[in-house]
């Protein structure tokens, strides 16, 4: 892409669908954002996908790459009935909305779209390589190899939530027991704190409306008992990246989302684990850090889709 093309970088989430134009070295032009409704149906989805395009369009638009909860196939741009949106089936989203607009599109997984962006323009600039985790209501992932997102020969790569943690443990959605995103994902932490409530462990925290946000914010206040459960999320994080170091020896890991707000509390076990157990060269392990772009992450990683 040169002189004064642009692209549009969108990221359709659950809540909201936030878009941007942006140019080649990534500087937003225009912003839009507005409700999904996801529970009004696809048709409404694609609706707010279009008129979202038209907001922040010009004519120096040449593509749209769009971020969009999995599962989906990029080469086809077909939705693989996607948990969050109700009423899905497969659908050609791809198809759908280029139809619309008149332009070429790009669909990726929004977690690959958020990698892509921090590979490009935030934490990872300058490396070939990172993996990126997201820990919110289950753990999402990515893995950036050379500016470009892992998909797998069946664009089911990189469930970094589902590695096997505990192979008699906790049974797991996918189908599995005991997989990571059962006791590290904020859904995890907050299940795993409560476990601990009711066996009786000395804490100010209460079952009643427990999340990890609660159980981090008792932890930074010194409770003892919180402040060991994340801790102990940082643990099995490390367990969990051990695997993943030593198959890919990527240059960095991201960890974001939600539950990633406990920020050194969790971060400084993990790389304790991780230096414990993994295969290390001279040069040492990845750096664990956080990423850097915020929401912009995805809408940044969805324009790069389209740029070349
Ligand atoms: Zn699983």
């Amino acid at each position: 892409m040169s002189g004064k093309r642009t692209v549009i970088g969108m990221d359709v989430g659950a809540t909201n669908i936030r878009s941007a134009r942006v140019d080649a070295t990534g500087t937003l032009l225009a912003r839009d954002r507005r409700p999904t409704c996801a529970d009004q149906g696809r048709d409404t989805v694609v609706e707010h996908i279009v008129g979202s395009i038209h907001a922040v369009s010009d004519d120096t638009v040449e593509a749209v790459g769009i971020g969009v909860p999995g599962p989906l196939d990029p080469d086809t741009g077909i939705v693989y009935a996607p948990p969050n949106m109700t009423g899905w089936g497969d659908e050609p989203l791809r198809d759908l909305v280029a139809y619309k607009i008149g332009k070429r599109v790009a669909l990726e997984n929004d977690a690959n779209a958020w990698g892509l962006g921090e590979a490009w323009l935030g934490a990872g600039r300058d490396r070939s390589s990172l993996i990126l985790l997201t820990l919110g209501t289950g753990i999402g992932g990515c893995l950036v190899l050379g500016g470009r997102p892992w998909h797998g020969a069946h664009n089911v790569g990189c469930e970094i939530g589902h590695i096997v943690y505990d192979p008699d443990g906790v049974p797991c959605g996918c189908g599995s027991r005991g997989c990571l995103e059962q006791y590290a994902s904020a859904t995890g932490i907050a299940r795993r704190a409560a476990e601990g409530i009711e066996g009786g462990a000395k804490t100010t925290l209460r079952v009643e409306g427990l999340t990890s946000a609660s159980v981090h914010e008792a932890a930074v206040a010194g409770d003892a008992f919180a402040r060991e459960i994340i801790e102990e999320t940082g643990r099995i994080l490390g367990v969990g990246l051990t695997t993943l170091c030593n198959f890919f020896d990527p240059e960095l890991i991201v960890v974001g989302g939600g539950a990633a707000a406990a920020g050194e509390m969790l971060f400084d076990p993990m790389r304790a684990e991780l230096a414990a157990r993994a295969i290390q060269m001279p040069a040492g392990l990845p750096p664990i850090v956080p990423p850097q772009l915020g929401e912009d992450a995805g809408i940044l990683g969805a324009a790069r889709l389209v740029m070349e």
